[in-house]
């Protein structure tokens, strides 16, 4: 019997035991450790939790900041590729289906300026800056035609009247039309900008206009990027595109190849109209100048 009852208390004592150790380990083990690191569970936010609040909010931070970069990366890159995708669509079309495509959605070419602009603070210099330069060093009463004027750098910076001329318009000081049909007169101003806008496949249009609205002695003042004239990698060149502009109707006055990343070619229309008959002008191809992902 002694026994009996001693084995049986031995029993008892160790189930005992087993119940205390696994009371034990319930009490130590916390109900939110078995989440997942960095999830706070709702009713947990703003208490006190021994050792663990701390650092469960240092990496709850940590997570946010992370995923809103990786947001704003992936934003970058969908409007990066929007921008490459609409820049090529402007090499590659006329200017009158160019026109046609910002009319059905103007907040594309919001999307293109935008990633316009971003590609452009990459570059040292801006040729916009040489020609607003170029014209305060000339007369502030001479008339100003900016085919392709974008944001209206040029007018904003200048004292001279200037027409400005894009796909797309928002505001007075911008006229929108295609540039190969300017709603100006005949022989009516001094200076025709065209700065990294002769984009459209039938760009010869835009000088043909250039040359109409301007007046006898007036200036074409064109900038263009480089790699579209580097007969090394497929580019024009641009003796046959100089020629060409000749043909037209104008005296080469200056180039300047001096800069890294675009050229510069100053004319001046002709007194006397002897140009050749636009059908015989032989234009050489401008390729598309498409940016890299960056
Ligand atoms: N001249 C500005 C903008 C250059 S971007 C600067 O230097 O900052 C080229 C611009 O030409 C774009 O805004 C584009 O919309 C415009 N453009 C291209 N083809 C055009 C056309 N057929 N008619 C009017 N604008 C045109």
């Amino acid at each position: 019997m002694e026994m009996e009852d001693r084995g049986r208390s031995r029993k008892r004592k160790r189930a005992k035991h087993r119940r205390n150790k696994s009371e034990g380990y319930k009490q130590v083990q916390p109900s939110h450790s078995k989440k997942t690191i960095g999830e706070v569970p709702e009713e947990d936010e703003g208490k006190e939790h021994p050792k663990s609040s701390a650092s469960v909010r240092a990496k709850k931070s940590v997570g946010l900041a992370k995923s809103s970069y990786f947001l704003e990366k992936m934003k970058a890159r969908l409007s990066g590729g929007h921008f490459r995708m609409l820049n090529e669509k402007l090499y590659t079309c006329t200017g009158n289906e160019a026109l046609d495509y910002f009319k059905e959605d103007p907040t594309l070419f919001d999307m293109y300026h935008a990633g316009y602009q971003e590609q452009l603070s990459h570059w040292p210099e801006l040729p916009v800056n040489i020609i607003i330069k170029w014209l305060k060093d000339h007369s502030p009463s001479l008339v100003v035609a900016d085919f392709g004027c974008g944001d209206a750098r040029l007018a904003k910076n200048v004292k001279n009247k200037v027409f400005s001329f894009d796909l797309v318009s928002h505001g007075p000081s911008v006229i929108a039309c295609d540039m190969s049909n300017t709603p100006l007169n005949s022989e009516s101003v001094d200076v025709a900008v065209f700065c990294l806008s002769l984009m459209g496949t039938n760009f010869p249009n835009y000088l043909q206009e250039a040359c109409r609205v301007l007046k006898p002695c007036g200036w074409l003042l064109i900038a263009e990027v480089k790699s579209r004239f580097d007969p090394n990698t497929g580019g024009a060149d641009p003796k046959k595109f100089t020629k060409a502009v000749c043909d037209l109707g104008f005296s080469s006055i200056t180039k300047d190849f001096s800069n890294k990343m675009f050229i510069l070619l100053y004319f001046k229309k002709k007194e006397v109209k002897d140009s050749k008959r636009r059908k015989d002008i032989e234009w050489p191809e401008l390729k598309p100048c498409l940016y890299k992902r960056r």
